[in-house]
């Protein structure tokens, strides 16, 4: 499997672009940089859209990817969601206020965009990819929102936990799967904001140093998320803790074969 780093950050500015991860081509994962990420080809190529949770960040370029796609292609982006953040979606992104509603253009029949909800814990089959969701812990003050997925395709897995502070149950599972190749996760503030990643249900480097003795062992992981404002200051703090299997994902743009 490849894993494009389309855009691997926790914010939006020159040269950072917030978090959109392509499988192969066909296979998106969130859509914080989809639509400025690619270019149409690629855009046009895309099947199948997971969607973490229904943060902006994770989920604005929906709205571009879908104005530029639209009437080009022969069938929907196929989304696949919590049914809380398609909900949150139909009624504050797609509601025809703030974008038009491309879940019924130009037709119901032949819309550009389709949600299909989905559940944790009960695997999903997308093509050549078998998907199983599990919730992690952001947003807390809605519990049970955001999820990660466990992607296997040919014998190898990749893990992916997008948003979220201290979580437990990916980890058990995440366990049991053979030839897992990769752990994608994040860390996003720097200690000296060890409150607002609290608040916000992030990780800082003190709280991931926590979290990696229960992630599955010897697996290479993954770091984005990084608030594109403190990235050396996370740099300098990750790099101190001193664990070789860390990769940490300061450019976009960037490609990982597994
Ligand atoms: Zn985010
Ligand atoms: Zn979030």
């Amino acid at each position: 499997m490849q894993v494009k780093i389309i855009g691997g950050h926790g914010g939006v500015t020159k040269n950072y672009h917030a978090t959109s991860y392509l499988i192969d081509e066909s296979l998106l994962i969130d859509a914080g940089s989809v639509a400025s990420g690619l270019d149409m080809q690629a855009q046009l190529k895309i099947d199948h859209v997971l969607l973490s949770h229904a943060h902006l960040d994770h989920t604005k370029d929906l709205a571009f990817i879908c104005d530029n796609c639209f009437g080009l292609r022969k069938s929907p982006f196929e989304v696949y969601c919590y049914k809380n953040v398609h909900q949150a979606i139909k009624q504050h992104l797609f509601n025809d206020i703030i974008w038009p509603d491309f879940s019924v253009l130009p037709s119901i029949d032949k819309p550009t965009i389709r949600f299909n909800e989905i559940i944790a814990e009960k695997e999903i089959q997308l093509g050549e990819y078998k998907v199983l969701p599990v919730h992690v812990n952001h947003p807390v003050l809605k519990p049970g929102e955001g999820m990660g997925f466990i992607i296997e395709k040919n014998e190898t897995a990749i893990l992916f936990t997008q948003d979220t502070k201290a979580t437990d149950r990916i980890w058990e599972l995440g366990k049991k799967v053979k030839n897992l190749k990769a752990i994608f996760t994040e860390v996003s503030f720097p200690n000296k904001l060890q409150t607002v990643a609290d608040l916000s249900d992030h990780h800082t480097p003190a709280t991931l140093k926590e979290e990696l003795k229960k992630m599955p062992k010897d697996i290479p992981v993954y770091l984005g998320h990084l608030k594109p404002n403190y990235q050396e200051e996370l740099i300098q703090e990750i790099t101190d803790l001193q664990e070789s299997r860390l990769h940490i994902m300061f450019a976009d743009d960037v490609r990982y074969n597994f």
